[in-house]
């Protein structure tokens, strides 16, 4: 570990420039010195729109916003907040975090999305080569409509960066195969806390590939990232199944993801639902298409206040006939032990399924609902304490919703390299995604208002705490309790300060997860 300390840091070339002083650090007071770095992209003082993120949560205005046109922007901008005492930088993707993660107060927020170049397939086909501000919808279009391939692993929802959702995990139906998208990536170039360009993969730099990884933007700002790819098909069969019991549907979801049948499903997700006419949080939700309403008489009446869907997706060809995907949906589905009847089936191309969440964002904006707060909490349960998760969250606590989708399907740590730095619950092979998606929107009974919503999702915590369940956030968020911060890494937080030591020693990076203070060392 020594010896990649002195390797970084000697690398460090912070010029010979002045340090600045604090009264220089008013935001257009600091232009005369962007002026000196001579950058290709722009600098903008009106910082309203940087001090604001989705989850609508918290603001905090940085200085300055840069728009970096090339990686050397991005560099240099680091390097003049080496120079100060206390300035932070913040890479901003889409700001589509939930509690400021990529906020910088009083510091300098860059704008990923301005970064080129974007887009660069190879002519192998085999990987492609993206700016660390473009969106995962970009990529998805570029790379099917002018190459017929896709990238493997997704997120639900596609607008968002690359570079945001790499410093997370980014993960959605196909990461029990493929992985979270942190193990799609076979190369990055980042700018680290020092200023430094490399790139990085398993053989070259590999600490810093492994380190910036599900990093929480920690140790350096990702300006590109090579992504497989593979064929994309053409069609998608897009499958959802109600269970009434959470032991059928656990044991078929976690079945599925581990490969119990010889063939399977692309895709492989699940929520839970209302079991109640509710519009927002009941029966509704779980139809596939407004003509084809959820029947509730598939159900068993002894049923409990919540039910489970399965989702599911098997990819296909223009090719391929149509007898030929419904016999082997049949196959595939018919063993399952949904509740007969409730099986719903739609046909739609791959890249509409893909952008399904982009429908939804659409009607939630024609009705006021997507500006709103979002009091968003992301978990990851582990197996062994799912069901009793299930019976003190789902079936008591949520037992009337959250105004949103509750997501719920199981993943596979063997998919996950522990050398990255995404944390996940400690024991077991299969551990659950658990999602609680809230919106805030005026409706009559039954919901929260959005501090409500947020000490419900206290209260959570705090009783997988008490309960002893083994489990972690993720796209984590503790305000600046730097003990809770090492609870979540555990035995991992002795690793996560060495690299923070070595990457981004003065604690410049990603100011807004406050995990760091910002710590002055001279520039050597
Ligand atoms: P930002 O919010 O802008 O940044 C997030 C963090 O990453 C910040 O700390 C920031 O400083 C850092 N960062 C940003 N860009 C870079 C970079 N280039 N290099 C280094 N650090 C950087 N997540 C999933 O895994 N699966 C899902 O299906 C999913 N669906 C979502 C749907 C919606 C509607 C929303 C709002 C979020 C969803 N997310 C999902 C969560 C999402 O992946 C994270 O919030 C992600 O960080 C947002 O990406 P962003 O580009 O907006 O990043």
């Amino acid at each position: 570990m020594i010896a990649y300390i002195e390797r970084f840091v000697h690398g460090n070339d912070v010029e010979s420039m002045p340090e600045l002083d604090s009264t220089e650090e008013d935001g257009a007071g600091l232009l005369p010195l962007f002026k000196g770095l001579e950058l290709q992209g722009t600098v903008d003082f009106d910082t309203a729109a940087g001090g604001k993120d989705f989850g609508g949560l918290q603001s905090s205005k940085p200085l300055a916003m840069i728009r970096p046109a090339s990686v050397d922007d991005v560099a240099r901008v680091i390097k003049l907040a080496s120079r100060s005492s206390h300035l932070t930088v913040a890479a901003q993707g889409n700001r589509h975090s939930i509690n400021g993660q990529a906020m910088a107060h009083q510091g300098l927020a860059i704008d990923m999305k301005t970064l080129e170049p974007r887009i660069q397939v190879d002519p192998s086909g085999a990987h492609v080569d993206v700016s660390g501000g473009a969106l995962w919808e970009e990529v998805l279009k570029r790379c099917v409509s002018d190459h017929g391939l896709a990238p493997r692993s997704w997120t639900d929802y596609l607008d968002l960066t690359v570079g945001g959702t790499l410093s997370n995990a980014g993960v959605s139906g196909q990461a029990f195969r493929y992985g979270p998208q942190t193990e799609n990536v076979t190369e990055l170039e980042v700018v680290t806390g020092n200023g430094d360009v490399f790139v990085c993969s398993p053989k070259q730099n590999s600490e810093l590939f492994f380190s910036v990884l599900g990093g929480l933007g920690q140790f350096g700002i990702i300006t590109r990232a090579r992504i497989l790819l593979q064929p994309s098909p053409d069609m998608v069969r897009w499958i959802r199944l109600v269970y009434s019991e959470f032991s059928d549907f656990t044991a078929d979801a976690e079945f599925l993801v581990s490969g119990g049948a010889n063939d399977s499903f692309d895709y492989v997700e699940g929520f839970t639902f209302v079991n109640s006419e509710d519009p927002v949080n009941g029966w509704p939700s779980a139809q596939l298409h407004p003509d084809h309403p959820f029947d509730r008489t598939h159900v068993p009446p002894t049923d409990g206040p919540v039910l489970y869907c399965l989702e599911l997706a098997l990819h296909y060809s223009n090719h391929h006939r149509r007898s030929a995907v419904d016999k082997r949906v049949e196959r595939m589905a018919g063993a399952l032990r949904y509740c007969r009847g409730s099986r719903v089936e739609a046909e739609v191309s791959y890249v509409e399924f893909l952008l399904r969440v982009k429908r939804a964002e659409e009607e939630a904006k024609a009705n006021g609902m997507w500006d709103g707060p979002h009091a968003w909490l992301n978990l990851f349960v582990s197996k062994a304490h799912i069901a009793h998760f299930d019976a003190v969250v789902f079936k008591n606590i949520l037992k009337h919703g959250i105004g949103g989708p509750m997501l719920l399907y199981p993943l596979l740590r063997s998919k996950w390299d522990s050398r990255k730095s995404v944390v996940l619950p400690t024991e077991g092979e299969i551990f659950y995604l658990v999602a609680l998606l809230r919106f805030s929107f005026p409706y009559p009974k039954g919901l929260l208002s959005v501090d409500e919503m947020i000490s419900q999702n206290q209260e959570i915590v705090e009783i997988c705490k008490r309960k002893g369940f083994d489990f972690k956030l993720y796209l984590p968020y503790y305000g600046d309790n730097k003990e809770a911060w090492r609870q979540h890494f555990g035995n991992q937080w002795t690793r996560f300060q060495q690299r923070k030591a070595i990457f981004d020693p003065r604690a410049i990076l990603a100011p807004g997860l406050k995990i760091f203070s910002r710590n002055w060392q001279p520039p050597s």
